[in-house]
C-alpha cells in the first residue's frame, strides 16, 4: 500500500516563533499535537519551491524589489530591502516564490476557507516529503532495519525524544505524541510496521499512562498494524471500553472507545473483516445498560489536573483560568457521561450507511432502555444530513417507537422537534407524521 508522506492541509504557514521542517522527511500530522511549517512548498504558477526566511526578517515598507532576485539570493539577511522586525514584529516571517510572497504573522494552513484578509491565499502546496533512508539516527536512537522496536519502544516511553518538537505547552515527556512523530516520519517504510506493532504490545502494561499512550497511537492510526491486538482486547471485555487513560500530552483521556469510533468512523468501503469485528462490537454495546459500563480515569492524575498545569505554565491568571477550568470540566464530563450516547448524538460518520441506519432505528428502544434518554441522541443522528431524503422515514419510523414505549413524554417529544429546527434535515415529510402521532396520544 502507497503511503501519502504529504502535510496535512497542504502543508502549513508558520510564524516566527514556530519551527519550520529543516528535514526534508518531516512533515505536519495533527496526531503529533504539535504544529510545523512545510519545508517542501511549491508554486503551481512559478513552478519554484518557496523559500521560508528566519523569524522576525521583513520587508522593508514602501520598497521596490525583485522577487526573483529574493528568491535566488543566498542569505536573505544581506538583502538591503530586507528589515529584522522590531520587537512587536518578531514574529513574522516572510515566504517567496519567484511570483509571490506571503508574510506570515500567524500559523495558518494553505487549504483554508479564505474567509478572513489574514488567511493565506496563495497558489502554494506541499510537494510531499521523501521517507528517510535508513539507517537513521535521531538523538539517541538509531534505527536501522534490524532495530528491536519492543527496545525503541520502551526506550521512548521511558523519555527518550526522537525529535524535540519545541512544544510550549508540554508538561514534561510527551511519549505518546513521540511515537505517533516516528509513525509518521518513517511511515512507507517496512519498519513503521513494526514500530505500530511493537506499541500495540504495550497495550497490557501495568503504567495506566502506558496504555493511554498506546491508545492515543490507535485512535490516531487506528488501521495500522497492530491495531487487531487492541480490538481484540475490546472484544475480550466489553465492559472496559469507556475507561479513560489520561495522558499528559493532550485531553481527553483516550479510551479503548475512541479506537474503535475513529475506526468505524474512518472506515473506507467496502470494509474489511476487522471492520465488521468493530462495527457488531459497537452494535452489541449500544445495548450494554450504562451502569455496567464503568466511565472512570484511571491513573493517579485526570485530564482537568493536566489540563490546569498546562495553563498554569502559560502564565494564565488564576480568575481566568478558573473560568476556563470550570468551562473544560462541563465539556469532559458531558462527553464522558455516556460515550456511546455522545457518539450517537455526535458522531455520523460512525453510524452511517442504510443498513446501521436501519438497524438503530428498529432498536432505539433497546437501545433507550441501555442509558434512558438516549432516544434524543438516536433522533438526532436520524434526522442529520446523511442519505437524506431516501432515509428520512427512519425519523417517523423510530419516533412512533419512542411516542408507543413512552420513552418521552409528547412534550419531551415537541421540545426535541423544535430544538431540531436549529439544524439538521428538518422537514415536513417527517414533522407532520410525528405531531399527528402526538396529536392523538
Ligand atoms: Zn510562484
Ligand atoms: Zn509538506
Amino acid at each position: 500500500m502507497s503511503v501519502e508522506r504529504v502535510c496535512a492541509q497542504s502543508g502549513l504557514l508558520v510564524d516566527g516563533d514556530t519551527r519550520v521542517a529543516a528535514d526534508p522527511c518531516e512533515y505536519f500530522h495533527p496526531a503529533v499535537g504539535v504544529q510545523v511549517g512545510c519545508g517542501r512548498l511549491r508554486c503551481t504558477s512559478c513552478k519554484a519551491w518557496v523559500r521560508a526566511g528566519p523569524p522576525g526578517l521583513g520587508l522593508m515598507e514602501n520598497t521596490r524589489f525583485d522577487l526573483r532576485a529574493l528568491h535566488a539570493a543566498p542569505d536573505w539577511a544581506a538583502l538591503p530591502f530586507l528589515e529584522q522586525g522590531y520587537v512587536l514584529f518578531n514574529r513574522r516571517r516572510l515566504y517567496a516564490c519567484t511570483c509571490l510572497h506571503w508574510t506570515a504573522e500567524s500559523v495558518a494552513p494553505i487549504e483554508n476557507d479564505h474567509e478572513l484578509e489574514s488567511e493565506p491565499n496563495l497558489p502554494w502546496g506541499c510537494a510531499g516529503h521523501p521517507a528517510p533512508e535508513l539507517p537513521v539516527r535521531l538523538t539517541q536512537l538509531v534505527i536501522d532495519a534490524q532495530a528491536s522496536w519492543p527496545q525503541l519502544v520502551d526506550a521512548i516511553l521511558r523519555g527518550s525524544c526522537p525529535r524535540e518538537l519545541e512544544r510550549r505547552e508540554a508538561l514534561g515527556p510527551e511519549p505518546g505524541l513521540w511515537l505517533a512523530w516516528l509513525y509518521v516520519y518513517l511511515r512507507g517504510l517496512a519498519v513503521a510496521d513494526e514500530l505500530s506493532a511493537a506499541v500495540a504490545d504495550r497495550l497490557l502494561d501495568a503504567d495506566p499512562q502506558v496504555v493511554g499512550r498506546v491508545l492515543y497511537f490507535f485512535i490516531h492510526f487506528s488501521r495500522a498494524r497492530g491495531v487487531d491486538k487492541v480490538i481484540a482486547h475490546a472484544e475480550a471485555d466489553l465492559h472496559r471500553v469507556a475507561l479513560g487513560y489520561p495522558i499528559p500530552e493532550t485531553p481527553p483521556a483516550p479510551t479503548l472507545w475512541a479506537v474503535l469510533s475513529t475506526r468505524l468512523g474512518n472506515a473506507p468501503d467496502p470494509r474489511d473483516a476487522l471492520d465488521a469485528r468493530v462495527e457488531s462490537m459497537v452494535e452489541r454495546l449500544l445495548f450494554v445498560p450504562r451502569s455496567s459500563l464503568p466511565h472512570d480515569d484511571l491513573g493517579p492524575l485526570g485530564t482537568g489536573d493536566f489540563e490546569r498545569q498546562r495553563r498554569e505554565r502559560l502564565g494564565w491568571d488564576p480568575d481566568t483560568l478558573e473560568y476556563v477550568l470550570n468551562d473544560f470540566a462541563r465539556l469532559r464530563a458531558s462527553e464522558r457521561a455516556d460515550v456511546v450516547g455522545h457518539a450517537l448524538g455526535r458522531s455520523a460518520s460512525m453510524f452511517a450507511g442504510a443498513e446501521r441506519r436501519r438497524f438503530i432505528a428498529d432498536h432505539i428502544v433497546e437501545i433507550d432502555q441501555a442509558a434512558p434518554g438516549r432516544w434524543r441522541q438516536v433522533m438526532t443522528l436520524l434526522s442529520d444530513w446523511h442519505g437524506k431524503p431516501a432515509q428520512g422515514h427512519l425519523i417517523v419510523l423510530a419516533g412512533a417507537r419512542v411516542i408507543q414505549a413512552h420513552l418521552a413524554t409528547p412534550d419531551e417529544l415537541r421540545a426535541w422537534i423544535s430544538a431540531r429546527r436549529s439544524y439538521g434535515w428538518v422537514n415536513d415529510a417527517w414533522v407532520a407524521p410525528l405531531e399527528a402521532m402526538l396529536a392523538a396520544t
